[in-house]
C-alpha cells in the first residue's frame, strides 16, 4: 500500500522511534518491521498492535519491499552495509521504486553512509537519506528527537522527509544539513563534542566531591555557569544528582559504552580525515575504553567511567551482587 512504512532494527532507540511511527502513521496502513534479534520484534508487536497492523517480515529486503518509506536504526557501518547492500536480503534486492523513500538514522561513518548511499540511488531502490538523531532513549520514547537530514532545505523531498521524521522528533530540532553525508557530519561533531564533555564533567564533579562538597550544591553552583553542559543533566556521572541520568539508575544504559567509544572514534578520524588535532576526543576515548574493557562495567552506561575515575567500582560491584 502506497502508505506502508518499513523500519528496520527495532533496538534500545528503534523501539520508541517506530513505536512513534506506528501511533502517527494512518492507522490502516502497515508497518513492517525486521530485526535480527526476533525477540525484540515480537515485544514490539505486542507492546503497539492495538495502534495498528504490524507485520513482523524476514529481511531487510522484505521490508523494503513492502513500503513506500523505509527507516533503518542500526549499531555501526558493518550493520547498515548488511541491511542495505547484502546481495541476498539487503534492502538493495527490493524492486526498483524511484518514489521510495529511504531514512537511515544510524549513527555511522560517513564514508559509509556516501557509499551506501550512492549504490541505493544508482540501482534505482530509492530516494536515500542519512538522518541521523540526537536525544538519547528518553527521546526516542518522548518523540522528541533531534534530526540532521543530509538533505538541502530546497530539496523537493523536504515536506515527505519532514512529515514522517516529526512523528518522532520536535519541529523546531529538525535539521536540513546539505548533501549527502552531511547529516552525519553534523551529528559526528555533536558527539564528539557531547561525549568530551560527559568525560569532562565527570572529572570535574569527582575531584569537587573528593573535597568534600554537597553533590547537590556543587550541581548548583555549576548549572547555567560557565560549565554547565547537556551532560550535567542528561548523562550526570555522578549518580543521585539528576534523575534522568543512567548514572542514578544503577548505569543502565542510556547510551552504552561501546556505542560511545564508536562515536567518539567516528570524531576522531573525521577530524583527522581533514586536518584538525583531536587529542581532547583522544584522551576522552581512552577513559571510555577503560570502563568498557572491565568486566564490571563493559555492558553499563557510559557514565560508568565515574565508577573508575573514582576508584568505585568494586564497590559498586558488590551492591549489584547483594
Ligand atoms: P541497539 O543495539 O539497542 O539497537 C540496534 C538494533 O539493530 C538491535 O536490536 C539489533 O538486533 C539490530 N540489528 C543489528 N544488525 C541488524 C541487521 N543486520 N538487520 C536488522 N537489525 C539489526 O542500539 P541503539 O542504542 O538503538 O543504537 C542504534 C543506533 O543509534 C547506533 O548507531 C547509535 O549510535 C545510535 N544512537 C543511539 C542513541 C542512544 O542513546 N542509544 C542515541 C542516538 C543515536
Amino acid at each position: 500500500m502506497a502508505t506502508d512504512i518499513g523500519f528496520i532494527g527495532v533496538g534500545k532507540m528503534g523501539f520508541g522511534m517506530a513505536g512513534n511511527i506506528r501511533k502517527k502513521m494512518p492507522a490502516t496502513a502497515t508497518l513492517h518491521i525486521y530485526d535480527v534479534n526476533r525477540a525484540a520484534c515480537h515485544e514490539f508487536v505486542q507492546k503497539f498492535s492495538a495502534l495498528g497492523p504490524i507485520e513482523i517480515r524476514k529481511t531487510s529486503k522484505e521490508v523494503a519491499a513492502r513500503s513506500k518509506t523505509v527507516l533503518s536504526m542500526v549499531p555501526m557501518d558493518a550493520h547498515a552495509r548488511t541491511v542495505y547492500l547484502d546481495g541476498k536480503n539487503g534492502v538493495i534486492g527490493a524492486p526498483v521504486d524511484s518514489d521510495r523513500l529511504i531514512l537511515e538514522c544510524s549513527t555511522i561513518s560517513v564514508t559509509a553512509t556516501k557509499e551506501i548511499g550512492a549504490e541505493i540511488i544508482k540501482s534505482g531502490i530509492g530516494h536515500y537519506v542519512d538522518t541521523p538523531v540526537s536525544g538519547g532513549v528518553t527521546g526516542a520514547e518522548a518523540g522528541t528527537l533531534a534530526f540532521f537530514c543530509g538533505a538541502p532545505g530546497d530539496d523537493p523531498l523536504v515536506t515527505r522527509i519532514r512529515d514522517v521524521v516529526s512523528w518522532m522528533a520536535k519541529a523546531e530540532r529538525i535539521n536540513f544539513c546539505g548533501g549527502l553525508g552531511t547529516g552525519l557530519v553534523s551529528k559526528i561533531v555533536n558527539n564528539y563534542m557531547g561525549l568530551t564533555n560527559i568525560a569532562v564533567a565527570a572529572q570535574g564533579m569527582a575531584f569537587g566531591l573528593r573535597y568534600g562538597m554537597d553533590p547537590k550544591t556543587l550541581y548548583k553552583c555549576i548549572k547555567g555557569s560557565s560549565g554547565d553542559s547537556w551532560a550535567m543533566d542528561n548523562a550526570q556521572p555522578a549518580p543521585s544528582i539528576h534523575a534522568n541520568s543512567p548514572s542514578s539508575n544503577g548505569f543502565q544504559p542510556g547510551f552504552a559504552t561501546h556505542l560511545c567509544i564508536k562515536d567518539l572514534s567516528l570524531g576522531i578520524k573525521a577530524a583527522q580525515e581533514v586536518g584538525i588535532d583531536a587529542s581532547l576526543g583522544e584522551t576522552a576515548v581512552k577513559l571510555f575504553e577503560k570502563a568498557n574493557q572491565d568486566p564490571r562495567t563493559g555492558g553499563l552506561d557510559c557514565t560508568s567511567i565515574w565508577l573508575h575515575i573514582n576508584d568505585q567500582v568494586a564497590a559498586f560491584a558488590e551492591s549489584q551482587n547483594s
